[in-house]
């Protein structure tokens, strides 16, 4: 059986593409990985998506973004692509145990937090280092921890984090913030935040079961000093996933997917990208469906125009 339209990824992208592709009768397929729901799973309070004015958590947000794509009849499969090939048409799409092919491709694959590939940080993830501060922020009631990173993410796992820890260090390599302004204050009126200015993890150190502290260096006076933490948490940005396409469609400067201005279009007709996976500058979860829509839009008339 061919498919009209596959989707890979399932966050507002990917979802919001699979809403206007089902109600356009196209019946896709949206393939959400083994860890469905994108990076607002990994988010605490989502405040700035339209027609929330309460806000509402990461989340739940995805689940009535998934229910509204069941409502009208995408069909689900919670598995991870692991091979694609776009050579062919119909396009080829794998998973570790089943192949599927389709007329035209969605990919909404979105993007991954990054690290600093430090000493001790592999070692201690889930022991003291994280990435998703809505995840491990309650093991760190009454605690002193640190947030790695300058930009909005950072400052918002910080304000979070001071729920539950007894101070909050965020660590930023330079000497000011890329965090917007409102962001930037919220957290520089938090009694429990302080900023350490031109400083460096270099190291995660910890007694053989869980993190004591970093050691961070000064870039302006090139001192190292031990900072004793027991929780480490990086909020440096992000990682476009992109490694099933290497080779096959086409990459901007910065290694996300390249579309044409305007539009979804990939470099191979039939292939279009939508989010975070083709935006290295928006990246917010509006922007991601905005783009899946446009995407859904873009596969309907292409099919529409070869029929
Ligand atoms: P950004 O890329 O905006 O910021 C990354 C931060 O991490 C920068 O301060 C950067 O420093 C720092 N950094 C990167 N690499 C390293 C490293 N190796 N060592 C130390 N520091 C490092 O990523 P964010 O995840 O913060 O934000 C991504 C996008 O999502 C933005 O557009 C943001 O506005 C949006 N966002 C919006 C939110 C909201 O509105 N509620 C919440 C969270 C994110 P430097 O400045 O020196 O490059």
């Amino acid at each position: 059986m061919t498919e009209k339209l596959i989707i890979i990824g399932s966050g507002p992208a990917g979802h919001t593409a699979a809403i206007y592709a089902a109600r356009a009768e196209l019946k896709p397929l949206l393939f959400e990985g083994r860890v469905p729901g994108g990076q607002l799973m990994l988010t605490t309070e989502v405040e700035n998506y339209p027609g929330f004015p309460s806000g509402l958590m990461g989340p739940e947000m995805m689940e009535q973004f998934k229910k509204q794509s069941e409502r009208f009849g995408t069909r689900m499969i919670a598995d991870d692509v692991v091979h694609v090939d776009f050579s062919v048409h119909p396009f080829v799409v794998k998973t570790a145990d089943q192949t599927y092919l389709s007329e035209s491709v969605i990919v909404a694959t979105g993007a991954t937090a990054m690290w600093l590939n430090i000493p001790g940080e592999k070692e201690y993830g889930g022991r003291g280092v994280s990435a998703c501060a809505t995840c491990d922020g309650f093991f760190f009631k009454g605690k002193k921890i640190i947030v790695v990173g300058g930009g909005d993410s950072a400052m918002e796992e910080a304000t979070f984090l001071t729920r539950f820890a007894e101070t909050v260090t965020v660590i930023v390599r330079k000497e000011e913030l890329r965090a917007s302004k409102i962001m930037q204050e919220r957290a520089r009126n938090n009694p429990k935040i302080e900023f350490r200015w031109n400083s460096e993890i270099r190291e995660i150190t910890g007694d053989g079961k869980k993190v004591t502290g970093v050691k961070v260096f000064n870039n302006k006076t090139n001192e190292t000093v031990d900072h004793p933490t027991e929780g480490v948490f990086m909020a440096i940005g992000h990682t476009p996933n992109t490694s099933l396409f290497k080779g096959i469609l086409d990459f901007d400067a910065k290694g996300y997917l390249k579309t044409a201005p305007g539009s979804t279009k990939t470099n191979i007709e039939g292939i279009f990208a939508a989010g975070d996976v083709a935006d290295h500058y928006y990246r917010q979860a509006v922007t991601a469906a905005g783009t899946g829509c446009m995407a859904a839009i873009d596969a309907e008339r292409w099919l529409a125009g070869r029929e």
